[in-house]
């Protein structure tokens, strides 16, 4: 089993095929799904915030998003968390839900 404790130290950019920005890692989410073998989406945080924000964060696009990052919606908890942070709020809610997760 890999240690999913080691990090790499070295900064990696990697770059979001939308924006066609390069960003650390930090500026993508991270995923334990398989589509993203790296563990972060492909798709930069600024993004998907901007694509939820078109939908005006519903629902059913913050749902769809989880289902991507391979994470529970739980409504209540999203309404906390975007309300608690209002740039990026989906990142901090999946970030909060890996670290829940870790506990
Ligand atoms: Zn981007």
């Amino acid at each position: 089993m890999p240690n999913e404790r080691v990090e790499r130290n070295e900064p990696i950019l990697k770059e979001c095929p939308y924006c066609k920005r390069a960003y650390p890692t930090s500026g993508f989410t991270k995923t334990k799904s398989v589509f993203f073998p790296d563990g972060y989406l492909s798709v930069c945080n600024n993004c998907i915030d901007s694509s939820l924000r078109k939908n005006e964060y519903s629902w059913k696009a913050v749902d769809k998003m989880c289902q991507l990052v391979d994470i529970p919606f739980v409504p209540y908890f999203w309404e906390d968390t975007k309300r608690g942070n209002p740039r990026n709020p989906f990142a901090i809610y999946a970030a909060l839900y890996y670290g829940k997760e870790n506990d």
